[in-house]
């Protein structure tokens, strides 16, 4: 049996227009995500298998299999849920906020270095802003493919993906306004959400 599914979107393929095309967001959750989901329950099947049989000898491929795809999954289940179409604007008045003004000197700050994360990504991945489980703070950090660079006990709160697939069937190469534009569908009161949620796992490490 399956372990891990499609999550459904919130709303409608082409709600996040025109910021994000309704045949970007079907491809995008139809196709590329279920094949995250896909690939994590195969991975996990031919674990048990290898165990039943007493041959692990595909072990690494297996684990690297893993990793890869349930990071895509996890990945693209909170960047659904990080966007809306009654999104925009910034976090005020709000723990968020104040933690943003705290940890990067101001909200201009911080969207500036997500920005630049995103868009300095080499290949493909994610920009991630994520609370520190050991540290007690927010982190901005590059997400190399779908499970690469971030270390364990960072909890995303945000995150933006850069691969092709995300933008390119309506922006191209032009990945500058792709990231300037996802700032119109940002939904601040998941973020803030995640982020609280985040905050009481002080003392898991
Ligand atoms: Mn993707």
């Amino acid at each position: 049996m399956a372990v891990y599914t499609l999550p459904d979107l919130d709303y409608d393929y082409g709600a996040l227009e025109p910021y994000i095309s309704g045949q970007i967001m079907q491809l995008h959750h139809d196709k590329h995500h279920q094949t995250y989901v896909t690939g994590a329950n195969t991975a996990l099947e031919k674990l048990a298998e290898a165990r039943d049989k007493g041959d692990l000898g595909a072990v690494n491929k297996l684990a690297k299999d893993l990793a890869f795809n349930l990071g895509g999954h996890i990945n693209h289940s909170v960047f659904w849920k990080n966007m809306s179409p009654d999104g925009g604007g910034r976090p005020e008045g709000t723990d968020l906020a104040a933690a943003i003004d705290e940890y990067f000197g101001s909200f201009e700050g911080f969207q500036n270095q997500f920005n630049e994360t995103a868009k300095g990504l080499q290949g493909s991945g994610w920009s991630l802003l994520a609370w520190d489980v050991i540290g007690q703070r927010l982190n901005v950090l590059q997400l190399f493919d779908q499970q690469g660079n971030v270390p364990s006990s960072q909890i995303p709160v945000l995150q933006l993906d850069m691969w092709e697939h995300a933008y390119y069937l309506q922006y191209q190469n032009v990945k500058a306004d792709y990231v300037k534009n996802w700032w119109n569908v940002v939904n601040w009161a998941d973020v803030e959400a995640r982020f609280t949620r985040a905050k009481g796992t002080a003392g898991l490490i």
